[in-house]
């Protein structure tokens, strides 16, 4: 049995039962949020109950999470994902604790399978026979990868433009894929609409309460990898918005079953390009559709879905957003699998290059505790990292020819 008490609203507060599915506030339309009797969590939820477990999976954290029964959990990893000390890059920026949690490693090689497996298993628990879900690309592979490893076949709402090896991971696992002539916004309005009508589940980011419940067991992992210690600053890439309320929700969840004593301040990094979510925490934390152009695919969004609570994520843990280049993101790429042997996407390297950003402008001191997410692996998109990878040496299959490069070289 979870301790779930109800789904309250993160717009206007109104608390709605948890019993079947609810995705908007009836009220006022808001996103929803689960709430936990957090008082019977903490007798049980300690952390020598956590240094006796030996499910080292995101599912470690059952009571944490908002699912009755284990028997839709799918047979994959999920989560607890490597948390390296990125050593070198830290000292590039005369950091002396820099972490990098490496969510590229997931089953779908991304972050989003936090979010899929928490929210199919609920589909399942509640009787669903057909899931659907829009997505940029990694939401998407993550529903079809999770889906076919329990022999289901969601139906999968795309942009036609998104990246090759996304598109190969919905076909490959056999999911029914739509690739629609617009852009993600426009993909997620027709797969909100279609579930409507023929009352298929809906996995839409940020839409569906459950995709945050799966996203906060990073923060779970974070504190538990740190021997219990909190961080003073963490890094997330943002599109809608929804890692970084979950992030929030996560640190929050370990305060108040007093697992931790304290939280971290959070930071949104964006693309200049696609920058709804900073643009509101700059400003006066409304949230303005933008015209994303970024490529980071799975951060370009017009109107963030979970905007409003990833807003008061940042808000309210004390952090700030930060704008970084599109130039910069691709240079991250870069930088990180040189620096740290993690071969990131676009948005996966975006959090290394707000840090870099930051730290240039002194705005994170030597000593601190920095984690940066990376939330997607490199070859989801290897046609962006070709842009500033370089190019191979051509060369001839002839020890003459070789020798005379090498002598032209002068090595
Ligand atoms: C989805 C995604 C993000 C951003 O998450 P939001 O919840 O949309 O803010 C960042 N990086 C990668 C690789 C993603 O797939
Ligand atoms: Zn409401």
């Amino acid at each position: 049995m979870s301790q779930v008490t109800g789904l309250s609203c993160v717009s206007c507060g109104k608390v709605h039962p948890p019993e079947g599915m609810t995705y908007v506030c009836a009220a006022c339309g808001g996103n929803l949020d689960v709430v936990y009797d957090y008082a019977t969590i903490s007798r049980k939820l300690t952390r020598a109950a956590l240094a006796a477990e030996d499910d080292f999976s995101a599912w470690r954290y059952w009571d944490l999470l908002p699912l009755e029964d284990r028997s839709h959990i799918m047979p994959l990893q999920i989560g607890w994902t490597p948390l390296y000390r990125a050593e070198r890059l830290g000292r590039s920026l005369g950091l002396k604790k820099v972490f990098l949690k490496d969510d590229g490693r997931n089953p779908s090689a991304s972050f989003k399978d936090r979010a899929s497996s928490v929210a199919i298993a609920k589909a399942l628990e509640l009787g669903f026979k057909v899931i659907a879900g829009a997505s940029t690309g990694n939401a998407a592979s993550s529903t079809a990868n999770l889906s076919a490893s329990l022999g289901l076949s969601p139906t999968i709402f795309v942009p036609e433009a998104a990246p090759k090896a996304k598109i190969a991971q919905l076909l490959v696992f056999g999911a029914r894929v739509f690739a629609v002539r617009g852009t993600y916004d426009e993909a997620f309005d027709l797969c909100t609409k279609a579930c409507a009508e023929y009352g298929w589940y809906n996995r839409n980011t940020g839409l569906n309460p459950y995709t945050r419940e799966g996203k906060k067991t990073v923060s779970f992992e974070i504190c538990e990898q740190l021997g219990w210690e909190v961080p003073d600053t963490v890094l997330v890439p943002v599109g809608d918005g929804n890692i970084i309320s979950g992030v929030w929700k996560g640190f929050q969840d370990l305060l108040r079953v007093g697992l931790t004593d304290r939280t971290p301040r959070l930071i949104a990094v964006q693309s200049e390009k696609s920058s709804a979510i900073v643009d509101a925490v700059n400003g006066d934390g409304r949230i303005r559709p933008v015209s994303a152009t970024t490529v980071a695919d799975s951060i370009s969004v017009d109107l963030p879905r979970d905007g409003e609570a990833g807003v008061r994520a940042v808000r309210e843990s004390g952090g700030s957003g930060v704008l970084v280049s599109d130039e910069d993101i691709l240079r991250a790429i870069v930088t990180l699998a040189r620096g740290a042997g993690v071969f990131a996407e676009p948005a996966g390297a975006t959090a290394w290059a707000g840090l870099e950003k930051l730290a240039r402008a002194g705005k994170i001191s030597p000593d601190e505790t920095v984690v940066f997410l990376v939330t997607g692996n490199g070859l989801k998109d290897v046609a962006s990292a070709m842009k500033v990878a370089g190019a191979p040496i051509p060369m001839d299959p002839d020890l003459d020819a070789f020798k005379s490069y090498l002598d032209r070289q002068g090595a």
